[in-house]
């Protein structure tokens, strides 16, 4: 696993200039952005007056009819400048008892990295669409609100390991082309990361995710390992694809958990896990070798219409109610053998 340097870049709160409107826009509540009396004579002096065409944002352009947070390939006096900016946000807002919410939708996050290690989100956070171009490192951060990454992009690795989500988290939609790692992270109010994208490597290792968790069509391009993961509320990982190796080896599922029409390429094991209540693998297509080793089925398990297209193990599985395995297609060896003609 790569490990990312640093911390966030400090910023002098007391240099910061109000000649940027940022954090008018963030303001959800409390006093209006653009009432009569000193905004009226701020925009008088503005050296750009034209405002920033991405939806709903009132900044002044900085070059091309963006503003500085909106602006994409962003030169290095600019990718200072937007440092600098955004951290007045993040740092101001964040402190603000006027602001309720931090408005980053669409924010465009210069390369080469982009570090808020340990930092405390004490908003309600919208990265909606933001495009993070370099590696982005939310290490051991905290969200102790409801944050949004719907729609956002990550180039060149996500970080958000040993990081504790407070309110729900939303991925839905967003792509993350570089290694992901969510190892360790704490996920305290439930989860969404239907029809997100992982292009490459990713890794939930022991994460705990309290209250429902789904992942309803999610495409996993390449490894995926959820070891030691915690699954505490109800999970559906319907229509997933895992195109790579995938291990949900010694997880917890405490929970009703749905891997419906879930389609598993390569490898795929669920080797010690422990299943608490209801399972569903009903239609799930298994094209690489699989194993439920050691696996507990405490409640219904049901495998209606699954599909192995290779070897598969339930050697050792503890089934202690119903198993549903009609219309199964066992296409490969089935260990213990007797278990195919159930
Ligand atoms: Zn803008």
């Amino acid at each position: 696993m790569r490990e990312l340097a640093a911390g966030p870049p400090r910023l002098d709160l007391s240099a910061a200039r109000s000649e940027e409107n940022s954090t008018e826009n963030v303001k959800r509540h409390g006093a209006s952005s653009h009432a009569e009396g000193g905004p009226a004579e701020i925009h008088a002096e503005r050296r750009y007056p034209l405002k920033c065409k991405y939806p709903d944002c009132s900044r002044n352009e900085r070059r091309d009819g963006w503003c500085i947070f909106h602006l994409p390939r962003k030169g290095p006096l600019e990718a200072n400048e937007f440092s600098e900016q955004v951290m007045r946000v993040m740092f101001g807002s964040n402190e603000d008892p006027d602001v309720g919410e931090i408005n980053m939708r669409g924010f465009i996050f210069p390369g080469p990295s982009f570090s808020l290690q340990g930092f405390q989100f004490k908003k309600t956070i919208n990265l909606g669409y933001a495009v993070f171009e370099g590696t982005a490192n939310f290490i051991r951060a905290g969200f102790l609100r409801h944050v949004s990454f719907d729609g956002a992009t990550f180039c060149e690795g996500a970080w958000f390991r040993r990081l504790v989500f407070s309110g729900h988290a939303s991925f839905e939609d967003t792509t993350f082309s570089g290694g992901t790692s969510f190892d360790v992270a704490t996920f305290s109010n439930g989860g969404s990361f239907d029809r997100a994208t992982f292009c490459d490597l990713s890794w939930f290792d022991r994460a705990t995710f309290m209250g429902n968790l789904s992942f309803y069509t999610t495409m996993f391009a390449f490894d995926a390992s959820f070891s030691r993961a915690t699954f505490a509320g109800v999970t559906s990982f319907r229509q997933a694809t895992f195109s790579g190796d995938t291990s949900f080896e010694n997880a917890t599922f405490s929970r009703g958990t749905y891997f419906n029409r879930a389609r598993f390429a390569r490898n795929t094991s669920f080797r010690g896990a422990t299943f608490s209540d209801p399972i569903s693998f009903c239609e799930t297509r298994f094209s690489g070798s699989s194993s439920f080793r050691e696996t507990t089925f405490s409640k219904m398990a049901s495998f209606s219409r699954a599909s192995f297209s290779l070897a598969v193990s339930f050697e050792e599985a503890t089934f202690s109610a119903r198993r549903w395995f009609n219309d199964v297609k066992f296409l490969g060896s089935v260990y213990p053998s007797g278990l195919a003609l159930e």
